[in-house]
């Protein structure tokens, strides 16, 4: 066991708690803090999960066993898990009851479970229940779905969150498969990451497989009102049924998207790719579940202008799901590589001209992370330090757009037909193997620059990667359409009336650019009749109503705070809130309205959000 941080209270406090067994001086339970587990997969690694559990509404609470299959590759006497605020009834090995161990409640990381096993012990079964605090569920009323009538729960597990679902190793280097057997209420539909049944039956009782190896953060259940349509005979759409034609058609292009990426990454190795459109609550854009991507609702614009997303979420069946960063430090090679890979099959569909609005915006976020974090700030480098810190750390632009840009400078430099056959061997020689930023490298090495080293270095790889900043070889990007755009802002500052503004065809990207580039503040009059020429208050477009919002906080547009609360209380997105929640800071006044907003509506919001805007409100 290399690189385990002992931290120092190890188990010697505890065992007597759950145990009748003297304390046990060979039990090496350890939370290793560089990699946010109690899990000694190194020693012995569970391989597959069979999980039968009921979900209860009433009690927000998941019930049942998980029997884990494991490999004793050192003949080791203890299998280590990891467990949030899970309660444990009972553990069997082999289908004999078993003694175990539980130590004490590590903040934001659980408690690990110990439990003994012999040599020719093959299996575990734990039987046990959820917890109020469980980090991965959220539980909704039936007022906070699309439909109103029945109540919704959903998991997001990444990163460190599926041990508050079940008990497991919960690390992205060790892969398992699994099966299910779920109960939900009568009148529900249960979707996995995994074989998925498409349509309700009346005992509400569903069974699942996932038969590939996946990491434990790629679990991922949903259950409510959930109904299925298909798009083609791989392709469908699973939402609540009042969303289901509006995002059956926003999502048709799906095929076309699947088409692209294939041509880059190779063959689609998951079988379907359904994308669940989840309740508005849904704290992200997107997660890459395999098989089943879930997403925010906010991306059905009515248009596709904001079907990127898609295309991100499935580009991680490649990069995430297929090549699995092996470290959360190591989180660039899952959306650096996603972000890129985005973008080229958002290019393939849509053209060149719109391809650049997205870098350009995603640069702009990169550079807004480097305002907050100062361009010499620890989070700017690629490969992050994440020793003693919560995962969730790690996810800001930085790893997705810098890593974007960093691949996007390789294609430019090394040229595309290259770097594209340095991507797809990348996929399948990786596939289904944990990765280190040091393995991408030496791949890199070989594949890329042919053993040639002055060449990586006059590319500044390892700056880009191990250093903070941004270096100076990063590629130029101004699209063409958002310098038609400028114009028109710029003829608004001249003194031309909102009424004279050219805005056909504007996209919602172009929107995007308009509003970010504004001066803050916005004059009242140009608020007042640019709101009544376009209607921006009302917008349904949830990108261009988040951006409007912060411009009218910006410039104390009054007009526009009733729609922004109604805006903060249906969408949980993580993305829209933060920044919301941020600029009403700024001022004694619209502090207090953030303040009265996020008590009233704060339980709309998942739980890991709830807190991030706490923390934000609360901080000096
Ligand atoms: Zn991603």
């Amino acid at each position: 066991m290399s690189n385990y941080a002992r931290l120092s209270y190890l188990v010697l406090s505890f065992l007597l708690v759950q145990s009748c067994k003297p304390q046990d001086s060979e039990n090496t339970l350890v939370f290793n803090d560089e990699l946010h587990s109690f899990a000694n997969t190194k020693e012995v690694h569970t391989t597959h999960l069979n999980w039968d559990a009921a979900i209860d509404f009433d009690r927000k609470q998941v019930s049942g066993t998980a029997t884990w299959n494991f490999v004793n590759d050192s003949n080791a006497r203890y299998i280590h898990f990891d467990t949030y605020d899970l309660t444990i009834k009972k553990v069997k090995v082999n289908n004999k009851e078993s003694q175990y161990f539980l130590s004490p409640m590590l903040e934001e990381y659980g408690s690990g479970l110990s439990i003994p096993i012999q040599q020719g012990d093959t299996v575990v079964s734990i039987e046990y229940f959820t917890g109020p605090q469980a980090t991965a569920l959220q539980w909704l009323k039936p007022e906070q779905t699309a439909g109103k009538q029945l109540p919704y729960m959903f998991t997001q597990c990444e990163s460190i969150h599926a041990r508050s679902l079940l008990p497991c190793q919960d690390l992205p280097s060790n892969r398992i498969t699994y099966e299910a057997k779920l109960q939900v209420p009568k009148g529900m539909l249960a979707v996995m990451s995994a074989k998925n049944p498409i349509e309700k039956n009346k005992e509400g009782i569903y069974t699942y497989q996932m038969e590939i190896p996946v990491p434990t953060y790629l679990i991922a259940l949903a259950v409510g009102d959930i109904e299925y349509k298909a798009i083609d005979e791989r392709s469908g759409v699973y939402t609540e049924p009042s969303m289901l034609d509006a995002a059956w058609k926003e999502l048709s292009d799906i095929p076309m998207m699947m088409t692209a990426a294939e041509k880059l990454g190779g063959p689609y190795r998951w079988g379907k790719y359904d994308v669940l459109i989840a309740p508005p609550s849904f704290p992200i854009g997107g997660m890459e579940n395999p098989r089943l991507t879930f997403a925010t609702p906010t991306i059905i614009a009515g248009d596709k202008s904001l079907v990127s997303l898609i295309a991100h979420e499935m580009a991680h069946s490649w990069s995430g799901n297929l090549v699995t960063n092996a470290r959360w430090d190591d989180l660039w090679l899952n959306e650096g590589f996603t972000t890129y890979f985005e973008r080229r099959i958002m290019e393939s569909i849509s053209g060149k001209s719109y391809t650049e609005m997205l870098w350009e915006l995603g640069y702009q976020d990169m550079q807004s992370d480097f305002k907050d974090m100062g361009l010499n700030g620890e989070d700017t480098r690629l490969k992050v330090n994440l020793k003693k810190r919560n995962p969730g750390d790690a996810f800001s632009n930085i790893p997705y757009e810098k890593g974007a840009i960093f691949l996007r400078m390789l294609e430019e430099q090394t040229g595309r037909e290259k770097f594209d056959a340095f991507m797809n061997a990348y996929f399948s020689e990786h596939a289904f193997k944990p990765t280190t930023t040091e393995q991408c490298l030496a791949f890199m090495d070989r594949n890329l620059f042919n053993g040639d080293s002055n060449r990586r270095n006059a590319l500044k790889v390892r700056e880009w990667i191990y250093e903070t900043g941004l270096p100076d070889n990063c590629p130029k990007i101004n699209p063409e359409r958002f310098v038609l755009v400028d114009q028109q802002r710029a003829l608004l500052e001249s003194g031309a009336p909102v009424s004279t503004l050219n805005t056909m065809g504007w996209t919602t990207h172009e929107w995007l650019q308009f509003l970010r580039k504004m001066p803050r503040p916005t004059k009242m009059e140009w608020m007042t009749n640019l709101d009544q020429r376009f209607q921006l208050t009302k917008s349904t477009n949830s990108e261009i109503a988040d951006e409007w919002f912060k411009l009218s906080i910006a410039s104390n547009y009054k007009e526009a705070f009733d729609e922004m609360e109604i805006f903060l209380s249906q969408v949980g997105r993580k993305k829209f809130l933060e920044p919301l929640y941020m600029e009403m800071k700024k001022t004694p006044e619209n502090l207090k309205m953030a303040q009265r907003i996020f008590a009233k509506y704060r339980n709309n919001y998942h739980p890991q959000t709830a807190s991030k805007i706490e923390k934000i409100l609360n901080a000096k």
